[in-house]
């Protein structure tokens, strides 16, 4: 069948002018951390069966219809990214990053009671909300000009608060300007303050499946010290549809899982229904790049956003990006170009992301609107 057996008539010709004005606006976004390097129409008939991976993803149920075999190759990939705990880890495909951040937080008060979660004032605008929703204690701690944590901050703050628990709620790529919390730097604290209680997770929405493809690698992950991780599904590698993993040690899991008659299954995840398209299009992403592919996106991503500061210094922009970072941020510019390029903007910063598909030709493109503005004929 093809596009206009399924839809003909106004109804086709208004999906169809939608599509074409997608399209452009796809090739124009520079400033959201969102690839666009992929093509998902060979999965196209998946359209057409009612896929639902409701339940445990590591559990059967009686409903067959689900992607469930697919989902957890993409875990597995991602846990051996990540360097996991062998055989002690869990996780499963959600609706993003911030599903993701909800699930970490949720475990972590469940398994320390009475917890103060700290947490960056850089972190992502959805964390108040989820620490509001689960009634969690928290306290912000000070960000650099560059959007790391201040460990100064954060010592004093735990220093006097060594009665209770600590929840340390990590970014590992801010929104605004992709810096990374060094979990290295979180765990000294820690011991130096002789914190015995204490539950870290690290919030890698934009670039927990590029780091482990880093030179350095930033330490962020099981290794390093993290509880639980999640990531956007949708961001660096790119997919259709937003999704997201999550992943934790299973044995902290284990501890708050609870047996559901009803579905045969586990009642693990935030959502019960649950995505079964999105781990196909996230295996297949997986399948195609391969851990070289991998390497080779995050290694050319970095030296496009090289270029791209580069290009706005040598334009007489104070131009900057955080060590590794795809993100550039500059000085705000006006809504006109802020509005055409889809350039998230806070204060007086904007940011180009390089994310995988932004092309030279589409800095070049911006560059030139800019000198125009300051410049107009
Ligand atoms: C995008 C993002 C989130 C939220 O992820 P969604 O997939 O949009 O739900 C959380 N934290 C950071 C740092 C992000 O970049």
């Amino acid at each position: 069948m093809n596009r206009s057996e399924s839809a003909a008539g106004p109804v086709g010709r208004r999906l169809e002018t939608a599509l074409e004005t997608l399209q452009q606006r796809r090739d124009a976004y520079l400033g959201y951390p969102v690839a666009k390097d992929f093509r998902f129409s060979a999965l196209a008939e998946f359209l057409d069966v009612p896929l639902n991976n409701l339940g445990d993803p590591f559990s059967d149920s009686t409903w067959q219809m689900a992607t469930r075999e697919f989902e957890r190759e993409v875990l597995a990939d991602a846990a051996r990214w990540l360097r996991a705990p062998e055989d002690n880890w869990w996780g499963y495909v959600g609706n993003g990053g911030s599903e993701g951040n909800l699930y970490g937080l949720y475990l972590a008060r469940e398994l320390l009671p009475g917890a103060t979660v700290y947490f960056s004032q850089a972190t992502h605008y959805s964390v108040s909300k989820n620490l509001h929703l689960l009634n969690m204690r928290h306290i912000m701690i000070r960000a650099d000009e560059r959007g790391e944590m201040d460990y100064d901050d954060l010592r004093e703050s735990i220093r006097i608060n060594r009665d209770r628990p600590v929840i340390i709620f990590a970014n590992i790529g801010t929104t605004m300007t992709e810096a990374r919390d060094d979990l290295g730097r979180i765990r000294d604290i820690l011991d130096d303050l002789a914190i015995s209680q204490r539950y870290i997770h690290s919030d890698a929405a934009f670039i927990g499946l590029a780091a482990p493809f880093m030179q350095p690698r930033p330490a962020f992950d099981f290794v390093d010290g993290a509880d639980s991780i999640s990531i956007s599904g949708h961001k660096f590698i790119g997919c259709a549809i937003p999704c997201g993993i999550v992943l934790a040690r299973k044995s902290n899991v284990d501890r708050i899982a609870r047996s559901i008659a009803y579905i045969g299954s586990l009642d693990t995840t935030i959502s019960g229904s649950r995505n079964g398209l999105t781990p196909l299009m996230l295996w297949q992403r997986f399948r195609e790049l391969g851990e070289s592919g991998m390497a080779e996106r995050v290694k050319s991503a970095q030296a496009m956003a090289a270029w791209t500061e580069d290009a706005f210094r040598q334009a007489g922009i104070q131009a900057w990006r955080n060590p590794g970072a795809f993100t550039v941020v500059f000085p705000r510019p006006s809504d006109a170009i802020i509005r055409r390029f889809q350039l998230a903007t806070e204060g007086k910063w904007s940011h180009v992301i390089c994310v995988p598909g932004v092309e030279q030709s589409h800095i070049q493109a911006l560059l030139d609107a800019l000198r125009e503005e300051d410049f107009p004929e």
